[in-house]
């Protein structure tokens, strides 16, 4: 399906979305989904959705203005310590490769306990695999679009088992650099252990550090410099030959359509937040006027759909 096609079967949901109404069904039913299958040009797309979590407004939407937040939450029958959010990976598949976008929190059979807190980790990505017969061996390459741990955390299995042994492992050189080095010690420290367990041990293994912006890294995948989120996030443009049937991938940049619609929202999670609502601005233009659809990490799965432009508002439209 092309993004134009797309948009006209998606279109009436637009105005679609009540105010304070029950949440449509399309919703309901995406937010029980776990897997997503579609053909985009020569690859097979599979979007996982390793596990659900939740969030709360005060950390999403830190400077919003209070009024407008409240009616905006109403519009996607939200609650303000609630917000439903998917960890998912994407496997894309052509004649020679299996490509695996970001790996999920990863499966821990036991609570971590990390400085007193216990947390549980069941991401189901490895299971999903196995049930589609798909072997980590059988990976060819693994892009981690940044290092917070629900991008990072199924690289390694629970005893320190790399679970994709013969892939390349596409990273940010920026983010790297920034993870090895003592600028990110004031980070959040369970986001520096995981970094230490599931990405510092890839220094051994097939290592491609990604320098450019709009830098093609795999046939028919670009990389695209999304700084702000983490320093050095990486978008990801899919199957980039073909206009009217690419995907852009943007992983953080947005963590809620309310992010699209008001670019200026800021949130906790954002390392840098200038920069973040800089790469937003690039983002959307760049999907707009390139009539690309946008797969969105952390939105209602499996997160696929297209922005449209309303005087110098942005619109996010949900794919039905
Ligand atoms: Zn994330």
């Amino acid at each position: 399906m092309d993004r134009r096609e797309f948009i006209n079967k998606s279109s009436f949901l637009a105005g679609a979305l009540p105010i304070g109404g029950l949440l449509p069904t399309y919703i309901t039913k995406m937010m029980e989904q776990e897997k997503y299958q579609f053909k985009l040009g020569k690859f097979d797309c599979t979007i996982y959705r390793d596990l659900m979590w939740k969030y709360n407004a005060k950390d999403y939407f830190i400077n919003a203005d209070q009024e407008a937040l409240t009616v905006s939450l109403k519009k996607y029958a939200l609650d303000a310590d609630n917000i439903p959010s998917p960890f998912i990976a994407v496997l894309l598949q052509d004649e020679s490769r299996k490509i695996l976008i970001d790996t999920g929190s990863g499966y821990l059979d036991e609570p971590l306990v990390f400085r007193g807190n216990e947390f549980i980790v069941k991401g189901k990505l490895a299971r999903f695999l196995a049930q589609d017969g798909v072997a980590g061996e059988e990976i060819t390459d693994v892009i981690l679009t940044h290092f917070h741990l629900d991008h990072i955390g199924g690289v390694f299995t629970e005893k320190g088992k790399l679970n994709y042994p013969n892939a390349m492992f596409h990273v940010s050189d920026v983010e790297w650099d920034f993870w090895h080095s003592s600028k990110s010690d004031e980070q959040i420290p369970l986001f520096k252990y995981y970094i230490e367990k599931n990405i510092t041990p890839l220094k051994n293994e097939n290592l491609n550090l990604v320098k450019g912006d709009f830098e093609e890294i795999i046939p028919g995948i670009t990389a695209v410099n999304a700084a702000g989120h983490t320093p050095g996030q990486l978008a990801l443009i899919i199957n980039q030959e073909e206009r009217g049937n690419r995907l852009l991938y943007v992983s953080d940049s947005f963590l809620h359509p309310l992010h699209i619609e008001n670019i200026k929202w800021q949130t906790n999670y954002d390392f840098d937040n200038n920069k973040a609502e800089r790469t937003r601005v690039k983002l959307l233009d760049l999907a707009y006027k390139e009539d690309m659809m946008i797969n969105a990490f952390h939105f209602d799965f499996p997160g696929l759909g297209a922005v449209q432009k309303e005087n110098s508002n942005w619109k996010w439209v949900y794919l039905k």
